[in-house]
């Protein structure tokens, strides 16, 4: 069996009059990441701990803000079309676990429909799947409430 690890980070900064994505999720706030997508820095994140752990490069190789194919879409698209590519490679899931990193607004509420929402999205139990919150205790500009980032680990199991 072949047994592989990945992760991922991403950030985006907020924009007024967008709705805030993170793992699929619509978070009430009165901001939105901003992004060539919907700024879902937690799916984003995600993708590249997926990728890396596949050795596929990372999003900016498949998905290039270049093309005018993925502006504006949603997230869940990269992650579905992300999947297909750990499938094919013939790997799936072992766990995820992810961190989202953000001054405001409280995303305790909201964690479980991530974790719902992300495993329904990679077709595994949502036990295999976590996600986590923090804040960045005032530090820098994600502790400035300027946007928000994430962090995720993904394993990857290979028969
Ligand atoms: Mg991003």
């Amino acid at each position: 069996m072949s047994v592989r690890i990945g992760q991922g980070f991403d950030a985006h900064r907020f924009g007024l009059g967008r709705p805030l994505m993170l793992g699929g999720v619509q978070v009430p706030f009165e901001k939105g990441l901003v992004g060539h997508s919907d700024g879902d820095c937690l799916i984003h994140a995600v993708c590249d701990a997926l990728l890396g752990a596949c050795g596929e490069g990372d999003m900016g190789r498949h998905f290039p803000s270049s093309d005018e194919r993925w502006r504006g879409v949603e997230s869940h698209v990269f992650l579905d079309e992300v999947a297909r590519v750990v499938t094919a490679r013939g790997f799936s899931l072992g766990n995820l676990d992810a961190t989202v990193i953000a001054e405001e607004p409280r995303l305790s509420p909201h964690l479980a429909a991530m974790r719902e929402s992300l495993s329904r999205r990679l077709g595994v139990p949502v036990d295999l799947v976590s996600v986590k919150a923090k804040s960045a205790d005032g530090l820098g500009a994600i502790g400035r409430g300027e946007g928000i980032a994430a962090l995720a680990v993904v394993l990857l199991v290979r028969p």
